[in-house]
């Protein structure tokens, strides 16, 4: 899930370079120092903790002769009893195995595993002789890197776009800017490795292939955001509890007022898909209608009220009342034929409601057929119909809608 990113510095000041490579040469010491001291059994191997070195090196002034800032020193010795730890892990496997070829003995293995995980193998012979066989005592190889916590630096834009990393140098307050390649801000526990001149900003982040696509808007907010694959998915799954419940009192409220509920067949246009789509809103109006299809037909058919589903092709362009295909903008709905604005939903709606006694239009007449059936209708309106003030409006859209019994005037 989290995943190590590189920036690179570019065109570094060489003086700069100098003073980074010095710091990570002192830090090199601490490096040595604490491999030196507790790289071994009576160290990180007793359950030594880098805190505990910490408070040792402050009361016996240690820590002075190095020259380096006090975070610095400090994130260094935990980065090496890391890395000591991570030595010890590797022995210990291999310590593991040898234990599993000395015994079957289910109850034997158990205790000295149990010890090992414990470090608490000295007292045991065959444990203490397999740690000093399988771990080599270390030692320290690096002396060209800074850890810096991700409280103690700062990134912030130029007015070209360049994006800069201050961070200490070897005296207080006096940060080191160090230009990067790249446009998305290091995040976390920073670790600086200086290499032939350029310095590599490596930091772990949670997978953002965003970024990695390019899409920077998109990596921009999921850094703003700050979240965590399992914060993320508590959220989702909240957000869609919500809309759920939201969804259920709707269609209850519905019900309660209706015995026979028409609506558009929201599972249909989805059945043929083998995924949601990629685009979230999109994905989320996909997953919101299938929820409002359950709500439906378990709300209906618990409460026994029934539900007709109807051909929705055109109903939301349009017109109520005169049939003509109209313009949406927003939520609102023009009729230029009428010279009426409708609310679109509800224009929409009563659409439905029309089309649950069309007899021309079926649930499954195909889309190109109902806007043909739609055109004929409108255009028998106009051809048959010549003086259209001359009669009210009632009784003429029935005349010229012979077949439709169950239009009503709204
Ligand atoms: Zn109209």
């Amino acid at each position: 899930m989290k995943v190590t990113r590189i920036a690179y510095s570019v065109r570094l000041n060489p003086g700069k370079y100098a003073a980074l490579a010095e710091q990570a040469r002192r830090l090199g010491r601490v490096r040595s120092e604490v491999w030196q001291r507790y790289g071994s059994v009576a160290g990180v191997g007793s359950g030594l903790t880098d805190r505990r070195v910490r408070d040792r090196w402050l009361a016996d002034g240690t820590h002075v002769h190095f020259a380096v800032l006090a975070n610095a020193w400090k994130e260094t010795v935990r980065d090496a009893m890391a890395d000591i730890a991570a030595n010890l892990a590797a022995a210990k496997v291999a310590v593991r195995r040898a234990i599993n070829r000395r015994t079957n003995d289910p109850a034997e293995r158990k205790r000295m595993f149990t010890a090992l995980k414990a470090d608490d193998w000295a007292s045991d012979p065959f444990l203490a002789r397999q740690m000093r066989k399988h771990w080599k005592r270390g030692f320290n190889r690096t002396h060209d890197q800074i850890v810096v916590r991700a409280d103690k630096y700062h990134t912030a834009v130029d007015g070209r776009g360049r994006l800069w990393l201050a961070i200490p140098g070897l005296e207080p307050r006096k940060l080191i800017r160090i230009p990067l390649s790249t446009t998305v801000a290091p995040t976390g526990t920073l670790r600086l490795i200086l290499r032939g001149g350029r310095v590599e900003v490596h930091h772990r982040s949670i997978a953002n292939t965003a970024a990695l696509r390019g899409d920077h808007a998109k990596a921009h907010r999921v850094k703003a955001n700050n979240l965590g694959i399992v914060k993320r998915e508590r959220q989702a799954a909240r957000h869609r509890a919500r809309v759920r419940t939201e969804i259920f009192t709707a269609v209850h409220e519905v019900v309660d007022k209706a015995a026979t509920v028409i609506a558009e067949d929201l599972t249909k246009r989805f059945t043929g898909r083998k995924q949601l789509p990629k685009n979230i809103n999109r994905r989320l109006a996909a997953w919101t209608k299938g929820v409002t299809a359950e709500a439906l037909k378990n709300v209906s058919e618990r409460r026994g009220s029934a539900l007709v589903h109807v051909n929705a092709a055109y109903t939301s362009q349009a017109c109520h009342r005169c049939g003509r295909f109209g313009r949406r903008g927003g939520d609102r709905f023009h009729c230029t034929s009428c010279g009426v604005v409708w609310q679109a939903d509800v224009n929409a709606a009563i659409n439905i409601l029309q089309r649950a006694g069309d007899p021309d239009i079926a649930l499954h007449t195909p889309h190109h057929k109902v806007k043909q059936i739609l055109q004929d209708r409108t255009d028998r309106h106009r051809t048959r119909l010549p003086v259209q003030d001359s009669s009210p409006a009632t009784t003429g859209r029935r005349a010229n809608y012979p077949n439709r019994s169950t239009v009503s005037d709204k």
